[in-house]
């Protein structure tokens, strides 16, 4: 089926389903076997050998991913930064990475501990002001990576305008599009050459998958190398995990409108609140970045970030008085979590200690807006 013309709540589901297995089940079914006969040719390169390089269920999940991301192809891995440490090796030696100030814990920690053993340089810059990205690129910057709304402060970046100017300098662009999800944001659209995510967030949607991806927007020369890295490194998904992530994205479409609705309602509400110093959240209108997260953007998303009006410890003292909110790390399921960022990232953190980090989930707004009020205290 053509599915390049239909919208993505069908493409979630369609993209997924294929029929090729022969056993006219309706859901593909979940393939277990490490290893498969060889015909009378032997070992036949592309056909399914061993499942490292290739499986069914894999391969469903790719090319779901890559038709959601408008990508020509997609890698699958265990883990989102799995998924990171492949697209930054996959850099020839010598090649600096230019990332945004404000960063996933996770990608900075990579970088500092790994990337320069594999010869590779990297800086942060301001990602919301050009001026200062054209100033800050080095002769031999190769890759712009971007995450908007960065973690924790959500930041925006104009994803058009700083892909254009990747072209100009020859550098790729590689999105981190875990957090606004392909329903929110198509960075290929805007020019991106990769999409990177962690599938455990909103794709998977129910905190119980880790997984990752790299979804490119040709399958050229450096895809081949991400690909090639995938199997010989083997940082790949198990054929169960790729199965149930399938199914989940099946209803990913509406999850996410519904994390963009009560997310939007949650904004608004603790924007209002006395006991609240600052709400960062990109459909606010007075957000710095609103104008172009709306411009790129379909919804907001479902990530708050605040500033409670006390220290470190009153901050904690909230987090642990909501009933319904489970305090927690992580994001993107459909029970709302939040915690004290701060606590959940590395000594050098420069996240305030009096921030709160929500994942707005899909319980009825009445719901969360009671237990934050009993949280928070009445307005
Ligand atoms: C969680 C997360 C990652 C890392 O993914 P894992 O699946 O935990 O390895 C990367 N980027 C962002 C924005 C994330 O939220």
């Amino acid at each position: 089926m053509n599915l390049k013309s239909k919208k993505i709540e069908t493409i979630a589901i369609h993209a997924g389903l294929g029929h090729e297995s022969g056993s006219r089940a309706v859901v593909p079914p979940l393939e277990l076997s490490t290893n498969y006969v060889h015909d009378e040719r032997g070992y036949q390169e592309g056909d399914f050998i061993y499942t490292r390089d290739k499986n069914p269920n894999r391969l469903q999940l790719e090319n779901l991913l890559a038709s959601l991301e408008m990508g020509e192809a997609c890698a699958a891995f265990s883990s989102g930064v799995a998924a990171l440490s492949v697209v930054f090796q996959a850099l020839d030696e010598g090649s600096h990475i230019l990332l945004p100030n404000d960063l996933y814990h996770g990608t900075r920690n990579l970088l500092k501990k790994y990337v320069q053993r594999w010869g590779i340089s990297y800086s942060f810059t301001n990602m919301t002001d050009m001026d200062v990205v054209k100033e800050d690129v080095r002769k031999n910057t190769r890759m712009i990576f971007v995450e908007t709304p960065s973690n924790p402060m959500l930041h925006i970046t104009d994803v058009e305008k700083m892909c254009n100017f990747a072209k100009s300098i020859k550098a790729l662009v590689c999105v981190d599009n875990t957090w606004p999800t392909p329903m929110n944001l198509n960075p290929i659209y805007y020019g991106a050459d990769l999409v990177m995510h962690s599938t455990t967030k909103y794709l998977a949607g129910h905190s119980d998958i880790l997984g990752g991806a790299i979804i490119a927007a040709k399958k050229d020369e450096f895809f081949e190398r991400i690909s090639e890295i995938q199997k010989g490194q083997g940082a790949v998904p198990s054929p169960r995990d790729c199965w149930l992530l399938s199914r989940s994205i099946r209803s990913f479409p509406y999850r996410m409108r519904g994390h963009n609705e009560n997310a939007m309602k949650v904004a608004e509400y603790l924007a209002e609140h006395p006991k609240v110093r600052e709400v960062y959240y990109p459909g606010l209108p007075d957000h710095p970045g609103h104008d172009i997260a709306r411009s790129q953007m379909s919804g907001f998303g479902g990530m708050i970030s605040f500033l409670y009006d006390g220290d470190a410890k009153e901050t904690l003292s909230v987090v642990a008085k909501t009933k319904l909110i489970t305090r927690a790390t992580s994001l993107g399921g459909v029970e709302s979590t939040w915690e004290h960022r701060r606590s959940s990232e590395s000594e050098d953190s420069t996240t305030p200690e009096n921030l709160i980090r929500l994942s707005v989930g899909l319980e009825h707004i009445d719901d969360l807006i009671k237990d934050l009020s009993q949280a928070l205290g009445k307005k």
